[in-house]
């Protein structure tokens, strides 16, 4: 059977399938943490969904909520009318938010995807400020579609088109404060602060090339770019520098919210109040659900000034709602705090025994490990050249040890590790041994 699917999807879905490249197995069924394939095979899944599924596959308070839902014979779709789901929806949301947000919030409905929350961020800001261009951060992901490339850092993604798919939107690119690749060759706090600096000089230098921009958009901890956190004093940085210069601040917490940090929203670790928040993945608690929350102050669409017709589906805010109070009911964010610093030492600790993991960071249950080359030179922060791929083989192993990990990070050489937030004590250390088994195989 599933040779045959596979056979089947392969010639007749694009070219540009990509998880189905790299993980050829078949779902049947999921529970928890768990996949098993139509072979019967079970893997235990570090992708969620690519960090969407907070509390795993079909969670029962998940499929209650769709069985409710559809047993109360609600409409499943209705444009944007307003809904007793609706209604809840917003109110559970609305709970979550980082505090002297929430008092003055407004939310619009986009959808389905996290690319469209973005779009619909960038282009508020825009008509907002009356201005055009953005400032973005290397290493950044916010989507695919035009905006939201455009303020993409991956090169590969945009590169054989035409003008560079940048002009949908003016960006400045600035550096992420990132320590182990770091830009400035310094990593760590200076490394930080030397992006802070580099920043605010070049906004105010009139010969800079940077006309005011409509906003800065900023990841608090970069997911697909590799599980790269960055430090709240920086983040804080970024908020004073925006908010002397009166430039909206975006934080795209598609991949960081819902507890996967370690806080309900990443942005909560700094202490910063952005004014627009992008949201997605988890919040639709395993149905597509993306929205953005902002100050009641950017209030300033007019109606149908951003319009759609699938803007917040019945089901998904059923399944977001329920998903929304289980992580804060249950404390998740606490657990992905503790699980993830407790994952985290052990790789740390493995560093001398598996010289090719170069660099263990991230954040709560969002965990990067960086392959390298250990042979091969140290640059002036003392990383080794990224290993893309030993890590392809690492992620191999781990799929025949029963794994499903993906890889990201600048070169396609980090390891991601995006467990449920509900993943046991057990199951953190089953995934740690089958990982690490791996990479001794690979790298032996
Ligand atoms: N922003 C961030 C931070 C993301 O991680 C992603 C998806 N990985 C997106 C935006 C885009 O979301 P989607 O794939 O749903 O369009």
């Amino acid at each position: 059977v599933a040779a045959g699917i596979l056979r089947r999807q392969r010639a007749r879905e694009s070219s540009a399938r990509t998880y189905a490249r790299s993980f050829p197995i078949v779902p049947a069924r999921a529970k928890g943490m768990t996949i098993e394939g139509t072979d019967g095979r079970r893997y235990l899944d570090c992708l969620s969904g690519a960090g969407t599924l907070a509390l795993g596959h079909n969670h029962p308070v998940v499929l209650e909520a769709i069985q409710r839902t559809l047993e109360s014979g609600a409409p499943l779709h209705v444009l944007d009318l307003a809904t007793p789901e609706k209604d809840d929806f917003t109110d559970a949301l609305f709970d979550t938010l980082p505090k002297g947000f929430a008092d003055r919030a407004r939310i619009h409905f986009c959808g389905p995807a996290g690319t469209d929350a973005v779009e619909a961020a960038l282009k508020l800001t825009q008509t907002v400020t009356g201005r055009r261009g953005v400032l973005a951060f290397t290493g950044a992901y916010h989507g695919m579609t035009a905006g939201a490339l455009a303020v993409t850092g991956n090169v590969a993604a945009k590169e054989r088109i035409a003008g560079g798919a940048g002009g949908a939107a003016d960006v400045t690119r600035l550096p992420y404060p990132f320590s182990y690749r770091c830009p400035f060759g310094v990593g760590g706090e200076r490394g930080a602060e030397l992006s802070a600096a580099y920043t605010e000089r070049l906004l105010d230098d009139p010969a800079g090339g940077v006309v005011r921009p409509a906003a800065m958009i900023v990841e608090p901890v970069q997911g697909e770019g590799g599980a790269v956190p960055a430090p709240d004093s920086w983040l804080r940085a970024m908020r004073r520098i925006t908010a002397e210069r009166d430039i909206p601040l975006i934080v795209d917490e598609v991949q960081t919210g819902v507890g996967r940090t370690g806080a309900f929203w990443a942005v909560e670790h700094s202490g910063v109040t952005p004014d627009v928040m992008v949201m997605s993945k988890a919040i639709g608690g395993s149905l597509p659900l993306a929205v953005i929350v902002y100050d009641r102050d950017y209030d300033a669409w007019l109606p149908g000034a951003h319009t759609g017709t699938f803007r917040g589906n019945t089901l998904a805010m059923a399944t977001g709602a329920a998903t929304l109070r289980y992580v804060t009911r249950h404390g998740l964010a606490e657990r992905a705090a503790t699980v993830g610093a407790r994952m985290t030492a052990r790789l740390e600790g493995l560093r001398h025994e598996l010289p090719a993991i170069g660099d263990v960071r991230g954040r709560g249950l969002l965990i990067g490990v960086e392959l390298v080359d250990a042979e091969g030179p140290v640059d002036s922060c003392g990383a080794h050249p990224a290993a893309p791929d030993l890590a392809e083989r690492v992620r191999a192993a781990c799929l025949d040890r029963g794994l499903i990990i993906e890889l990201g990070g600048r070169f396609n050489a980090t390891a991601r590790l995006l467990p449920p937030l509900t993943i046991t004590d057990e199951q953190a250390e089953a995934v740690l041994d089958r990982f690490t088994d791996a990479i001794a195989r690979v790298s032996a």
